[in-house]
């Protein structure tokens, strides 16, 4: 049995899922290649005064057992499941045990009316037949035209473009996708009068029991991800998986015999390449075809994030909090020195993901922002009244969420179809999968594009 050679580019959890995938072919030689200096890309914490932080919210939530499995087994079972205390703000209003926006918090009685009245009406003519072409477009088709227009205005705010640039498939990383605008009762009586009412409102979880077999686990061993991303790399590496680190690829050729790959470091053969990042840009480039034009067309929602340390006993008891009202500073807040087990002589950390434009003044004054948020998140009681700031850290994020603006799907799969005309031995999947379960799930299917 001849040897087959794939290389990975990209060392983040989808470049990992893809390894791991492939290396289950027979005689399989796996090399991954990552241009950052170290592995688990997003997911890879900051060190920040000792404490490792994830950048933002980074847990295995509703993942299948057989990842959790995995996750288990390079942690060494250092891992604890993680119960969702979650809660959100809107209008000044906190609502706990939710995590989407709650418009029962509005307090005009006659707007939440007009919002029935549109829901009922779109369930009586059913889903239009013409797809919406925009996210705007969509959250109007799904939950009418008032409502629609508010979670417009809350997705302006989180992410800082107007949903009507955006593709409405952007929905499914947002928490945007389901309504809810009146009490838990009157919500679960208009979801039960109506299969499509049901597929779009919401009701708290905690009244609807659990609803799938899926489970979130976090590493606790103190380390957050980054204890994940460095157990993962030689745990791969003790499966013969080979993993280059500050390496980047030069150019990519096919040659009768498979492709050529060089380096800034060497020259590599394989049979496959695995594009495994979404830098399209860096591919095209190492093909001699124009990735920049799809790159362009994809938004990277700029954050300042925020790293708030004070006494462990005055965080609350809870995993996140998100902030949609759109005069708000923070986004989502989290527990994050609370669920990875980080308490320093009493101290522990919140984080707060504060969406911001780099044009703003907010983005040039952000140890002012800093301050401000804390304000907020006292008002928001996150953290008690009397709670004292030890000490905070602010870092300028330009991409966090990536999302794709009007026409990006056109021109991926344009860029797509020029990659295929120069070879079919570079792997490249249409859709990129957001969450790690999808991340996951989609990887079992790359053993049938290779072989
Ligand atoms: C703030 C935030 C919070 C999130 N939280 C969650 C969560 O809680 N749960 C969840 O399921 N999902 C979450 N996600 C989604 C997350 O993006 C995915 O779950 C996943 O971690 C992304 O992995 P990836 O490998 O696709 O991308 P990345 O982690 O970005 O990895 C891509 C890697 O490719 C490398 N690379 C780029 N170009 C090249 C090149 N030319 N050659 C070689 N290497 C290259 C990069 O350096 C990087 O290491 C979150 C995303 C963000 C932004």
């Amino acid at each position: 049995m001849t040897t087959k050679r794939y290389v990975i580019a990209g060392a983040g959890f989808r470049g990992f899922c893809d390894a791991l995938e492939l290396a289950k072919i027979p005689q399989a030689e796996v090399t991954i290649l990552e241009t950052a200096p170290f592995f688990g890309g997003v997911m890879y914490s900051l060190d920040v005064d000792g404490f490792a932080v994830d950048k933002g919210v980074h847990v295995f939530d509703s993942i299948p057992k057989s990842l959790a499995e995995i996750v288990n087994e390079i942690m060494d079972g250092k891992t604890s499941e993680i119960e969702f205390i979650s809660a959100s703000a809107y209008n000044g209003k906190v609502t706990e045990g939710f995590s989407l926006p709650d418009l029962n918090s509005l307090d005009d009685r006659s707007l939440k009316d007009r919002i029935r009245h549109e829901l009922l009406t779109l369930a009586k003519q059913g889903p239009s037949a013409i797809p919406p072409r925009s996210l705007h477009e969509l959250f109007a088709g799904r939950f009418g035209q008032t409502a629609g227009r508010i979670y417009s205005d809350i997705f302006r705010k989180v992410y800082g473009l107007e949903a009507s640039e955006v593709e409405p498939q952007a929905v499914a990383q947002t928490s945007l996708h389901r309504l809810k605008f009146l009490g838990d009762e009157e919500m679960l009586s208009l979801k039960k009068s109506d299969a499509w009412l049901d597929f779009v409102l919401a009701a708290r979880r905690k009244s609807m029991g659990k609803v799938d077999d899926l489970v979130s686990i976090y590493p606790n061993d103190g380390l957050a991800m980054k204890g994940w991303c460095d157990r993962a790399a030689p745990w791969l590496e003790s499966r013969g998986i080979k993993l280059c680190l500050r390496e980047t690829i030069k150019t990519v050729r096919e040659t009768p015999s498979g492709l050529v790959i060089e380096t800034d470091k060497r020259r590599l053969e394989a049979d496959h390449l695995l594009w495994s990042n979404d830098n399209v840009g860096a591919l095209g480039a190492s093909l001699g075809i124009d990735g920049e034009t799809a790159d362009k067309f994809r938004y990277g929602t700029p954050m300042l994030f925020i790293v708030m340390m004070t006494h462990a006993t005055k965080i609350r008891d809870f995993t996140y909090l998100q902030n949609f009202d759109p005069a708000g500073i923070t986004y989502r807040t989290a527990a994050a020195g609370i669920f990875s087990h980080q308490i320093r002589d009493g101290i522990s950390f919140i984080t707060s993901e504060c969406p911001c434009l780099p044009s703003s003044e907010r983005w040039k004054n952000a140890e002012a922002a800093s301050k401000d948020a804390w304000e907020e998140v006292k008002h928001l009681k996150i953290v008690a009244p009397d709670a004292t700031l030890v000490n905070s850290k602010v870092f300028r994020i330009p991409i966090t969420f990536k999302l794709a603006k009007l026409e990006y799907s056109a021109k991926i799969q344009e860029f797509n179809e020029r990659v295929a005309k120069k070879t079919r031995r570079v792997v490249l999947r249409n859709v990129v999968p957001f969450f790690r379960r999808d991340i996951y799930l989609d990887s079992l299917t790359v053993r049938g594009l290779v072989e």
